[in-house]
Order: structure tokens, then sequence, then C-alpha cells
């Protein structure tokens, strides 16, 4: 995770890979609501798969479903498409209530993680499957395969079949189907589940495109939080058929609102502790695991003796040999790990509590002549605004 961060920090738009977390473009989005989400809720047999979900999804936006196996996040998607009856709540796609309606009769189509591709049809046939069976004229349905063929770039590819095309080609003729029939509402379940690490990361920002370049509204399911943060305008992180925090990729990265969805996304040190001056433009934690008091340059809606977290990520934590001048937060340890990752490596810093924490550091230099290695004594210190208050 860290490491996409890292690499997608030179990013700019979608079009020069890789897309930086936040930046994904969002000039092009309608206004909210295009897709509403109302008090949705699953059970089966008393078991609460999905627990009161609302919200409200833009014209044209990528939303992602982000959650630990087994939170409800496909149950929520089945409700999306109509595959699930909900036992309450309502879905609304573009002012129409779906209540009730079958997934045919819904304007939305949803691409499975298998593709489920017909093995003895064309690229082609495949693709005009669904045109055909909707009655469309043969004219009409030549042009829109023609079309789908060339957004997803496979007309060359259209007299194949399915055991003749790489597994990413098949996932862009699987695309090309779902978009013929011009969904408002495409759904993705865990879209890159059957292709190897590498083509998923190149297959992300091509599926990210396509899908934008379509303006279709889109909802996927995916467990990857690398995924969800190269594809999606915006994130909603799962837990236990709750909705626990919904935002941009920066956004529940760099404000994540608890220790979970902090936690879930990407790596971070949690430095547990109690507020002790509470002032309107500072406060200050007593962590005795860091054996430091920790000053934060703003005011937080908590109270003097709270018991509250530091969420501090480790790229914003500085590594030095030398005691760096600045009077608070700043800690030393010794170098118990590192883990090299070509353009950074992690060090696992040891304080005299025998708490860890993570630090990330770039190799930007060529000799290292200064680098740090095992069983250094370093110094670790951060800003006054590096880190989030957190108090659930
Ligand atoms: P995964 O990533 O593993 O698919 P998920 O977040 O998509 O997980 P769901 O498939 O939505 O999770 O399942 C949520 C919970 O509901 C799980 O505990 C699952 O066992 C349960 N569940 C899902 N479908 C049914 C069903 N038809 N009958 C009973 N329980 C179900």
């Amino acid at each position: 995770m860290a490491d996409a961060l890292a690499e997608a920090a030179a990013g700019g738009g979608r079009e020069a890979a890789p897309v930086m977390p936040g930046v994904a473009r969002t000039d092009h989005l309608g206004a909210d609501g295009y897709v509403r989400i109302e008090g949705l809720r699953k059970e089966f047999d008393g078991f609460v798969a999905v627990d009161g979900v609302s919200l409200s999804i833009r014209k044209g936006e990528i939303f992602a479903l982000l959650g630990a196996s087994g939170c409800g996040k496909s149950t929520l998607l089945r409700m999306l498409a109509g595959f699930e009856r909900p036992t309450a709540g309502s879905v609304w796609i573009d002012g129409a209530c779906m209540d009730g309606l079958p997934p045919y009769r819904r304007p939305t189509n949803m691409m499975f993680q298998s593709y489920a591709l017909f093995p003895h049809m064309t690229v082609e046939q495949n693709v005009a499957f669904g045109l055909q069976q909707e009655g469309l004229p043969r004219a009409e349905v030549a042009r829109r395969v023609e079309e789908m063929l060339a957004l997803v770039q496979m007309t060359r590819f259209a007299r194949r079949r399915p055991h003749q095309l790489s597994g990413g080609q098949q996932q862009r003729v699987a695309l090309a189907r779902s978009l013929a029939k011009g969904p408002k509402l495409l759904l993705l379940d865990e879209p890159m589940g059957a292709l190897d690490r590498k083509l998923r990361t190149q297959m992300q920002l091509e599926l990210a495109n396509i899908i934008e370049r379509q303006g279709v509204t889109c909802v996927m399911v995916t467990h990857d939080q690398e995924e969800a943060m190269t594809m999606a305008h915006r994130i909603a992180i799962m837990d236990a058929g709750r909705i626990l925090q919904v935002g941009s990729p920066d956004e529940v990265y760099e404000q994540p609102n608890s220790r979970f969805t902090a936690g879930f996304i990407g790596s971070v040190n949690l430095l547990e502790g109690t507020i002790d001056e509470d002032e309107t433009d500072h406060i200050t934690i007593v962590c005795p695991e860091v054996d430091a008091t920790v000053y934060v340059g703003h005011g937080v809606s908590g109270y003097s003796g709270q018991e509250v977290a530091l969420a501090l990520r480790p790229e914003k934590i500085r590594i030095s040999r030398d005691e760096p001048p600045q009077p608070h937060n700043k800690v030393r340890g010794r170098i118990e790990d590192i883990a090299y990752f070509g353009s950074h490596s992690v060090y696992h810093v040891e304080l005299a509590s025998g708490r860890r924490l993570l630090v990330n550091a770039a190799n930007d230099r060529r000799w290292a002549s200064e680098a740090f290695t095992w069983g250094d004594e370093v110094w670790l210190s951060w800003g006054e605004n590096e880190g989030v208050v957190l108090s659930s």
C-alpha cells in the first residue's frame, strides 16, 4: 500500500499513470443522489449481513465498497442489482425507486469476478448477446458492438473465442458486454479477482479510464485497498455490515475517523494516550508507550483526561542520527528491522518502552553512505500537525 502511495506521488490525472490517491478527476461528476441507498438492511436467518446502510452516489462516480471478507459488501452490491431482496430499505437510481424490481428490469449491469463469458461464442457475439435479447435491430446491434469493442480496444479480436484470449483481454470483453446496453449503474464484483498481480495494476487504470470515458456511474466491491485507492473517486469502508467512513482516497488515508479505518488503509502507528492540555490552538497527549508528551498544533473536540490515539503514518516520521532541534514530538530508538522496497525503506524502530514504530524513508540517493543500518541509535520526530487525533 505505502509502496503504491509513494509510487503514485509522482502521478497526475488518470491518463498519466499512476494515479495519485485523491487527485482522480472529479470535475465531470454530477450532483449527489443519482444513486440513493436508504437504510438498506439484509438479514439471513437472523444474521445481519448489511446493517442499515445509507449512501448517496453521484452521476459518473466510481464508488468503491471496501472491506474485509464477510463485511457485507457483496450482499449490498447484490441488493443494488436486484439479486437479493432487502429486509428493509430502498434503492433509487436516477430518481426511480428500485424496490421489488427484478434484475432485468433495473438499469444496472453486473460484471462478475469470473466474467461469465459464453465460451462457445466469439467476442463480438458475447457483446451482442444482451442487445439481441432486447430485440434491437441488427444494424443497431452491430453499431453498438463495434463501438464497445473500440472502447475496450478489442476490435481486432472480435472473431476470437474467450479461451483464445488472455485474462486481461477477457476482462475487457466482459466490460464491453456490461456497458453495451448503456446501464445507468455498472456494478463490479471484485473486478480484478481473476488476474495476477502485475496485470491487476495495469487493468485497474485501464478499467477506470474506460468507465470514466463512458461516463457511467459505477459501484465496485473490493477487499483490495490499493485497487479502491487507484480506481475510485470515493471509497466507503465497511465493517460488520456498516459503513464506517466515506471519502475520497486521500481523505480516508489522511483523515481517518477511527482507529479501525486508520489501520485498515495503509500502515499506521497508533500512539495511545490521554489528553493533558486542552487548548483551542493546541493539545498535548501524554503517551506512556513512547515515553513522551505529544504536541498537536490545533484544538480538538475532546477534553482533558480523554483517552485518544494519535494516528501517525510511517512517512510522516523523520529519522535522523542527530537530535532534531524541535522542542516536542521527538523520541529516541534503535533500528531493529529494515524492509527494503527499492524506492523507500521501512525501518522498525524500537523505543525504550519496547514499543516499535514504523518509519518510511525514501531511498533517493544512489550512494547512501549515511544510510541507517540494523542496531543504529536514531531520533524519530514529527511535525505538530502530522498526526490525526482519534477518539473512537
Ligand atoms: P467476501 O469478500 O468474502 O465476498 P463480503 O464482504 O462480500 O465478503 P458477503 O458475501 O456480503 O460478504 O457476506 C456477508 C455475510 O453474510 C457473511 O457472513 C456471509 O456468510 C453472510 N451471507 C451471505 N450470503 C448469505 C446467504 N445466502 N445465506 C446466509 N448467509 C449469507
